[in-house]
Parts: C-alpha cells; structure tokens; sequence
C-alpha cells in the first residue's frame, strides 16, 4: 500500500518525537512492504519565523492533498504576549478547521510496565484499556451567543442533530473492532442539549445492534473513571466533557508524553501526540517519544485500516517499556534513555 502522509513536526520537541515516530514509520514500511509517500510542511513558530503565519497556503494544500498528517507539537514562549490569532497555537486550529476533523480519539491505556508510575493504586489502573471519542468542533467552545460584560458572561452549549449522528456513527464504528461497548456521556438531568444527544444516540444505535450501548452522567464518569477505568471501552461525549474527562485519562497512562490522538473527519485524519512543545526540555533529546509513535500506531489503524501493522507498533511499545529503556519522565531505574535511542528501540522491537 503506498501511504500518503505529511509531517508537521512544528516547535520545540515536536521536531524531536517526530523525527522518532518517521524513524518507526519508515521500519513499519520496510517489515510489511508498504511504500512511504512523506512531505514536510510548516506549522506554528517557526511557520510565523519563515512566512509570517502560523499556517500558510501552501501548508493547507499539502494537508489536502496528504491521505493523513502526522504533527509533532507546535508553540515558542517567545509569542506568549501575541494575540492569540498571531501566535503559533492558531496554526493548529486553522488546521483542524480546514480538515473539518470533529472527532477526537484519545486512547488511554495502562502499559503492564508503568502500573507502579500511576498515582492511582495497581489493581485500579491495571488492564485499562478504553478510548474517548470527544466531539470536536461544536459544543460550548462553538456555541453562540457568547460574551461578557461588566456583569454578565455566557457561552451556549448547542448541538445540531448532524453534528451528534456523525461523531456517534465514529464511536460505533470503532466499538466494531474493539469490545463491542459504548458508554455515551452527558448530563441530561439537568440540560437539554444533553437530552437531545442521547435521543440521537439512541436513534444511531439502531443502527449497531451488535453493540452495546449505555447512558452515563458526567460527573458519575469522572468518578468512575478514577474508581473503574476497566469497565470502559468506547467512551463518547461531546467537547468540553471531552476536554475535562480525557484528562483524567492522562493519569491512567503514567505521563503525558505516552499519549497519543488521532482527530477524524469526514475524509481526513490528523495524528498528533497529546502533549505539547515542552519549552523546558527542547533541544535536549530528552522528550519521551511514545505519544508520537503510538500515533502512529492509530494513524495506520484509522486512515489505512492496517490493524496488523498497529497492533505490531503498539506490541513495539510494550516491549521498549518493558526493557526498561525508557525516557526521564518515566522514571527509569538506571541512567534516562535518549529520544532517538528510544525511537530505534522500537523500530530495532518491530
Ligand atoms: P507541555 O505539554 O509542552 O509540557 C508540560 C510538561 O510536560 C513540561 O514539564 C514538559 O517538559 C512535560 N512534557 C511534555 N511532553 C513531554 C514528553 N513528550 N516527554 C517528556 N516530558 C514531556 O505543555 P505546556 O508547558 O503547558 O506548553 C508548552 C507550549 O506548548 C505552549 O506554547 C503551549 O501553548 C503549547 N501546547 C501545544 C500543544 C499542541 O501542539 N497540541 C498542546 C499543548 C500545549
């Protein structure tokens, strides 16, 4: 299969973690024969050094022409004072925005090797395996009205029935290939555009009959997810739940820097590590690079359907974490092993 991809490896570590995650790619092309089509473009600061914006033309045109693009992470403190349309985090809004991607997939899974580096007890986080779908461009970050003045502020939280149906026929569709559950989050004791999303949840559904479906309130999800993150499989919701419970999610995987996401369209697929330029520790070769690569791992699962290939770069990450060979933030027994060393270890793993 020839992949298409574009890279965006962006600021600060971003560069680092992805030249790590090509370094797999390119492994994962050589063991199972699929040919790599990779193009390079520009996104956030050093997009604003060399052309003024943070995502130009020319970048647009490669990310639709490219089946699906792979982002490092993007963001310089020296444009901490921009307004916000001038800095590089618009970059990646604009992104988004052009590849109309509303869902968002956050895997969170608790690797054998990093239970004890949970802050929750070993026989809570053991096993988890679950993935959040947040809905990612409606909702209150969306909603209109919204404003404030000296004495009032408001925001709308507000959901079309298109926008519900298509980020739930991705949940389901995800059930598919995984434990045949969704939970759907809301809060429709107290709001009605929750009690809309579940009457449309509800109406998708029928169309999966092989999956089963459950209702849960969001404040009882947060709670649960801390108490019994493994009775979650595919858990959907829509933005600002999204937002706030996929953190929690973060503490079930051990750092931030093991985090990937993969944000879905219609046609497109944007693939990026969760975490994000981490000014403190660029240009040190110290940033853990397994968000990118388990990105990778869910790039080649979503856009080119190669479960084989995924499952091999994921096994991959088990067995580097396994080994011991691992990055400071995961708090390895002997000295820190460095990006590049861990992107061999699982290229050398596959
Ligand atoms: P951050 O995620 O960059 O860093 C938070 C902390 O986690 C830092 O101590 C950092 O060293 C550590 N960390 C992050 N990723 C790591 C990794 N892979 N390995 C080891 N340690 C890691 O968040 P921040 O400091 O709040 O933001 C820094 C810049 O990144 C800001 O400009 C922010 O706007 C931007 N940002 C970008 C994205 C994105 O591109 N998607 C996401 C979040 C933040």
């Amino acid at each position: 299969m020839n992949l298409k991809i574009l890279l965006l490896p962006g600021d600060g570590i971003g560069t680092e973690v992805t030249a790590a995650a090509v370094e797999v790619l390119k492994a994962v092309g050589k063991k199972f024969g699929h040919t790599l089509e990779l193009s390079e473009g520009l996104l956030g600061g050093i997009a604003i050094h060399k052309t003024g914006t943070p995502f130009p033309k020319e970048t647009e045109e490669l990310c639709q022409k490219a089946d699906a693009t792979l982002m490092g992470a993007v963001g310089l403190p020296e444009f901490d004072a921009a307004p916000p349309s001038q800095r590089p985090e618009a970059g990646l809004l604009g992104m988004r925005r052009v590849l109309d991607v509303f869902a968002n997939l956050r895997p969170v899974r608790t690797w054998p090797a990093l239970v004890d580096s949970s802050p929750l007890k070993n026989h809570v986080v053991e096993g988890t395996d679950m993935i959040i779908v947040r809905e990612l461009t409606g909702g209150l970050y969306y909603g209109q009205p919204r404003g404030m003045d000296e004495n009032h502020g408001f925001n709308t939280m507000s959901y079309t029935r298109k926008e519900v149906e298509r980020v739930t026929h991705t949940a389901f569709k995800l059930a598919r290939n995984r434990r045949k559950r969704v939970t759907s989050v809301d809060k429709s004791n107290v709001l009605e555009v929750s009690q809309f999303w579940r009457k449309i949840v509800i109406e998708v559904a029928k169309n999966y009959p092989e999956i089963q479906l459950e209702h849960m309130l969001v404040d009882n999800a947060a709670m649960q997810m801390v108490l019994n993150p493994r009775q979650f499989d595919v858990m959907l919701t829509e933005n600002t739940f999204g937002d706030i419970l996929s953190d929690v999610g973060g503490i079930l995987a051990g750092s931030i820097g093991m985090l990937p996401s993969a944000s879905l369209g219609e046609k497109k697929g944007l693939y990026e590590p969760v975490h994000g330029s981490a000014p403190d520790i660029a240009g040190q070769n110290k940033a853990n690079p397994l968000g990118a690569i388990g990105s990778v791992a869910a790039m080649l699962e979503y856009t080119f359907g190669l479960m084989k290939e995924a499952n091999a770069v994921n096994d991959a990450i088990g067995k580097v974490l396994e080994s011991g060979k691992v990055t400071a933030d995961l708090r390895p027994k002997g000295k820190p092993a460095t990006t590049t060393e861990v992107g061999q270890a699982v290229s050398a793993a596959l």
